[in-house]
């Protein structure tokens, strides 16, 4: 039956690197679709995941954080940002309640004005303060916004009247996309962020920054997925920092990658990974394009 007020719409979740964008989202769908570590510029294009119920189906869009570009790289990411922001129906702002306002947030903040779409304007990790450090932030955060929240992403239980703030928002309209799907990215693409994710986790400073990965071939035998995957660097010695001493570290981040595949996808998983060299394919458009930073 056709429920004539139904309401479906896109939501972009913007704010600084960090502030826990990614975490958010994945806990309103309640599914680990966006990858989350300690590091800043973690993500790094607008992963897409839906939140459905029987009266809205909301499109949350995750963003990578703003940023000063430094390399094309990051010109994509902030690209990313703005057509995200012009797709929206509502937009969530979010800071990190311990250093809110930052330049940064008013920077991002003052933007938004100019937009005439609905901003929700949230402040995470709470359960970090005193009341009466939340109090104080509570003022600041309401002579921007209409609509505010305060949350913490990691250890909040339920997030309902936030859901609720949101479909009040959204335009009366069907379901964009079908009911029972999470995300409308193909899980080749999941894939390759989860091998990032693990990439993030295990090494230091510069390899993440400095790896992508493209899932090659994704082979669907009876039992189980086949799946071979090139990690691209951007320099000869960073190849066998990958690898580790006897290929030890690569063969961690391929066991922890294959049990997340196979969360999300319910087989078994075998993957094959490639340390591939690319040099400097953060600055290159060439590259860019071919490892699906469109
Ligand atoms: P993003 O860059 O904005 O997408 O941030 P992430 O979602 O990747 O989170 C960045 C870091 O903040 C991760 O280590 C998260 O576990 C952490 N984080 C997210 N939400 C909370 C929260 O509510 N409280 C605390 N203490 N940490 C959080
Ligand atoms: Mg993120």
């Amino acid at each position: 039956m056709v429920n004539i007020d139904f309401k479906s719409g896109f939501v972009s979740i913007i704010g600084k690197p960090n502030v826990g964008k990614s975490t958010l989202m994945n806990r309103l769908i309640g599914e680990k679709l966006s990858i989350v570590t300690p590091k800043p510029q973690t993500t790094r294009m607008n992963i897409r995941g839906f939140y459905n119920s029987n009266i809205a189906q909301i499109i949350f869009l995750d963003t990578p954080g703003f940023l000063e570009p430094r390399y094309e790289l990051h010109e994509r990411m902030m690209r990313y940002i703005t057509d995200s922001i012009k797709k929206s129906d509502v937009i969530i702002f979010l800071g990190d309640i311990a250093d809110y306002p930052t330049e940064y947030d008013s920077k991002i903040i003052s933007l938004l004005k100019i937009l005439k779409t609905p901003v929700i304007g949230i402040l995470n990790k709470i359960e970090m303060c005193s009341n009466s450090q939340i109090q104080e932030k509570k003022e600041l955060l309401e002579s921007n916004f209409l609509e505010t929240f305060f949350i913490s992403a990691l250890k909040d239980n339920e997030f309902n009247d936030l859901i609720s703030c949101i479909v009040k928002h959204l335009p009366i309209c069907q379901p964009l996309y079908n009911q029972e799907d999470l995300s409308d990215m193909p899980i080749r693409f999941f894939a390759q962020e989860i091998i990032r994710e693990k990439i993030f986790l295990s090494y230091g400073k510069e390899i993440p920054y400095s790896s992508t990965v493209v899932v090659e071939k994704w082979l669907e035998e009876e039992e189980r997925d086949v799946i071979q995957a090139n990690i691209w660097v951007e320099r000869d010695s960073q190849k066998p920092i990958i690898l580790g001493s006897g290929g030890v570290k690569i063969g961690e981040i391929r066991s922890k990658a294959e049990k997340d595949i196979m969360n999300i996808t319910g087989r078994k998983a075998v993957l094959n990974l490639w340390v591939k060299v690319k040099h400097d394919w953060r600055k290159k458009n060439g590259a860019l394009q071919e490892f699906g930073y469109k």
